[in-house]
Parts: structure tokens; C-alpha cells; sequence
């Protein structure tokens, strides 16, 4: 007998049809002798949907009853899988966050998981029970509900996996695994058998949505074993514990055999860049454009400073999430005395295009390969970051799927049987 966290996303869960398709998955595990809690999403769709009406009732929603309402998609489909494994002969039940409780911090549309209370889901595992928890839900200490971020199921899946000490947590979304790169945007991606945590990690981080960032670090801090597959197979689709999908391994699981240069390319039309033209070029000039975004939450991602273009003053580019360009504009315009900038220009049509592998360490050219493809095709670059594994670029929005392209095809990793 295994121990198994079975995670369904939005896709999978959006309609009756689909939770039934859903039942009879967990009922093969079930069938087989495993030990099931199963985390669920809220239909696909639906927590745009509920967003979107907190937005309509006020732009300054209080982040506490904004939980309230986006936590109410997962409630209808755990407690309607749990009503469709019943009606296919598997006793099941519904545990919402705060029932368990699924203990997290304050931090409202952000939270953190702190700790699961193992002891009720305990009971109801051992009487046979499927256990069905709702995704990127959970309670703070004063009761109230609190969500964990876009695309947190994944982050509840996994940390249900570690406090459950489960053997396996498979993710079951509308790909088979995770690719070299989006597969939706580029047919010829190859499907990974595995990926190192820090490569995961890395490439969601950079914008490959198929697991959520968060989800990974804890896989890693905790040592789960995470499974991406799919959702979307037939009856004879293979059992899970034949590892179908790809597994999310540490780097001593990966032999040099199967080593790449470069793993994964990851894209993210979500950023949004911001330059301050005629900065005085003096000690702390930076640090007077930095430290009050700090100190309003804005995360900057990348930074450059350009040559000095006059006597005296320079230009600094960076960039910022674009559902913080607006505050961001505020604090900087409100700064604008101490820091001492001409003018303030913004462009949301960006993108930051990544490539990422572990390989990279030890192999010089990456950059240089990047830099070239790019440049090959007429495309600009206005930004570059780095990190040991990663090389990241921001370029026009509109060439984004032909830059992921060409690079994939750069790195030699397209499919062998793509023409
Ligand atoms: P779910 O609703 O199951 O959580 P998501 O939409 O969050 O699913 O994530 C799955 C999607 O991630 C896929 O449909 C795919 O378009 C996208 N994706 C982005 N990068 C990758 C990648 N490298 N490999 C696989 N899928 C990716
Ligand atoms: N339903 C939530 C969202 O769309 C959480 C999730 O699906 O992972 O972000
Ligand atoms: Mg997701």
C-alpha cells in the first residue's frame, strides 16, 4: 500500500463530466490498495470569475473578504467529488481548510501554509475514506480564511503530501508532463522524463505556470515527490506508480547520460518596464530609486543603468510585475525630489523570455548563443539578468513565441519526430 496525494487542476475539474472521468482516476488508486487524499481547484475559470466580482463591488476590496469569495470555487468541487466518488462506490468526504485546519499565516491572497493537523484526515484515512481537500485555501489564527496565490492548489497538494508523508504527489493537469518549453506555444517542445527541483523551481519562477513557484521550494524543502501527468486519458491510461509524467527529482536522480545544457525556456508577458531618463550619475542615486519600492513591496526584477548621456545624468531601466506598474509609478512620481529624474517612462509590452539548466554552471556560451539567435531574427534586447542557472532577456511583446522558438530550436532542443 502507498500513500498518494492526488492534485486536479482547474481544466480537470470544469464540469460534471470531468469530475466523474476524475472519480474513476482516484478509484483505480483506491482499487489498487492506495491510501487517497485528493486535493482539487476550483473549475477552470471560475476564480477569474469570483476575482473579478470583488473587483466590481470596490477596487479597494478588503483582502480579507476577497479570500471569503475566491475560496468558494474549490468548496463547490471537493464537496462535488466527494459526492461523485460516493455515487462510484469509494467513501469519501470533504475537509475545507478551516475544518482540518489547514493552518496559515495572515497574509490574505498570499498566505503561507504553516502547518496541517494531521489528526481528523488520520481517522478518516484509516477508516477507508478518500480524503478531498479544496486547493489554495486554509485559515489564519483568527479564524478567518485565507488563500495561498494564484495557482496555489499545487502549493496545498504538496504541503498535504509532505504532512501526510505521502510516497507520491502526483499533479494531474491538461499536459502530460512538463516540457521544454510550453507545448502550447511551441508543438515541437519535448516532453521531460525528470527535472531537478532547482531547475523547477527556476522555470516557474520565470513564468512556466505548470507548477505554482511556491510549490516547488517546498517539494524541495521538504523532499516530496512530485509527479507531473495528465488528467485527460482513457481508462487503460497507465497507473500512476509506472511514472507516466515527469518527475520533479534531486540532482543526483539524473545521470550524466541524460543531462542537457539547457533544460526548459520559460516565457512571462507580465512584467512591465519602467525608465527613469536624466538620474543624476552620483553615489546613492540608485538607492534613492530602490529603497522606497522596497519599501512598498514592489519586487524589480531586472535593472540597467544606461551610459552617461550627458554630463552629469544617466538613464535607469528596470522592470516590475505589471499588476504593480501603477503603485510603482506613485511611489517613484512621490519620490521624484529625492531622486531627482527628468521623466518617467513605462511599457507593458514586454516580455521576459529565460533559459534555464543546471548545465550551465560548467559550460560557458549560453548567453552569447541567446544573445546571437535573437539578434539573428531582427529581435531587440532591452534588458539582460542572470543567475547561475538562468539567463533571462526582455524584449518586445510581440516577438515572444517567435523568440521561444528560435531558441528552442538554438539549444537543439526540439522534438527528434517534429518535421
Ligand atoms: P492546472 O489548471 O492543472 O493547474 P495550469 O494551467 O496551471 O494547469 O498549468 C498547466 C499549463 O502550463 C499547460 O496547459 C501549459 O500550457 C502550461 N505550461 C507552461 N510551461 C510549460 C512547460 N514547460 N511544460 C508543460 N506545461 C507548461
Ligand atoms: N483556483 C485557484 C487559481 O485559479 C488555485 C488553483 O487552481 O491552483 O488560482
Ligand atoms: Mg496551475
Amino acid at each position: 500500500m502507498a500513500r498518494i496525494v492526488m492534485k486536479f487542476g482547474g481544466t480537470s475539474m470544469a464540469g460534471i463530466e470531468r469530475i466523474r472521468s476524475v472519480a474513476a482516476r482516484v478509484k483505480r488508486e483506491v482499487t489498487a490498495g492506495n491510501q487517497v487524499a485528493v486535493v482539487v481547484s476550483a473549475m477552470a475559470g471560475e476564480t477569474d470569475r469570483l476575482v473579478g466580482f470583488c473587483r466590481e463591488a470596490s477596487s479597494l476590496y478588503d483582502a480579507r473578504e476577497y479570500d471569503v469569495v475566491v475560496s468558494a470555487g474549490e468548496q463547490i468541487t471537493s464537496g462535488l467529488l466527494a459526492i461523485a466518488l460516493q455515487a462510484a462506490g469509494v467513501p469519501a468526504r470533504s475537509w475545507l481548510g478551516w475544518q482540518l485546519p489547514i493552518a496559515t499565516s495572515d497574509a490574505h491572497a498570499s498566505a503561507r501554509i504553516e502547518h496541517i493537523d494531521m489528526a481528523a484526515l488520520e481517522t478518516s484515512l484509516a477508516a477507508g475514506e478518500v480524503a478531498v481537500i479544496p486547493g489554495f485555501q486554509g485559515v489564519d489564527d483568527d479564524g478567518r480564511v485565507t488563500t495561498l496565490g494564484r495557482g496555489g492548489s499545487d502549493t496545498s497538494a504538496v504541503a498535504m503530501a509532505a504532512a501526510m508523508q505521502a510516497d507520491r504527489c502526483d499533479i494531474y493537469t491538461d499536459v502530460d508532463g512538463v516540457y521544454t518549453t510550453d507545448p502550447r506555444i511551441v508543438p515541437r517542445a519535448r516532453k521531460l522524463k525528470k527535472v531537478t527541483y532547482e531547475e523547477m523551481l527556476e522555470l516557474a519562477s520565470v513564468g512556466a505556470k505548470v507548477l505554482q513557484t511556491r510549490s516547488v521550494g517546498l517539494a524541495m524543502k521538504e523532499g516530496v515527490r512530485v509527479q507531473v501527468l495528465s488528467s485527460f486519458t482513457g481508462e487503460d491510461a497507465p497507473m500512476a506508480d509506472t511514472l507516466p509524467g515527469t518527475m520533479i527529482v534531486g540532482e543526483e536522480e539524473i545521470d550524466d547520460m541524460e543531462r542537457q545544457l539547457i533544460t526548459g525556456i520559460a516565457h512571462d508577458k507580465n512584467e512591465a518596464k519602467i525608465t527613469l531618463i536624466a538620474v543624476p550619475d552620483k553615489p546613492g542615486a540608485v538607492a534613492a530609486i530602490f529603497a522606497p519600492l522596497a519599501a512598498a513591496n514592489i519586487n524589480v526584477d531586472m535593472i540597467i543603468q544606461n551610459i552617461a548621456h550627458a554630463a552629469g545624468s544617466t538613464d535607469v531601466t528596470f522592470t516590475v510585475p505589471a499588476a504593480d506598474l501603477a503603485r510603482s509609478i506613485e511611489v517613484l512620481n512621490q519620490g521624484r525630489g529625492a531622486i531627482g529624474f527628468g521623466e518617467l517612462v513605462h511599457d507593458t509590452r514586454v516580455a521576459k523570455i529565460s533559459v534555464v539548466g543546471v548545465g550551465m554552471r560548467s559550460h560557458a556560451g549560453v548567453a552569447s548563443t541567446m544573445f546571437s539567435t535573437l539578434g539573428e531574427r531582427g529581435i531587440n534586447i532591452q534588458a539582460i539578468s542572470t543567475s547561475e542557472i538562468k539567463v533571462s532577456v526582455l524584449i518586445e511583446e510581440d516577438y515572444t513565441e517567435l523568440a521561444v522558438r528560435v531558441l528552442h530550436t538554438a539549444y537543439g532542443l526540439d522534438a527528434e519526430d517534429a518535421a
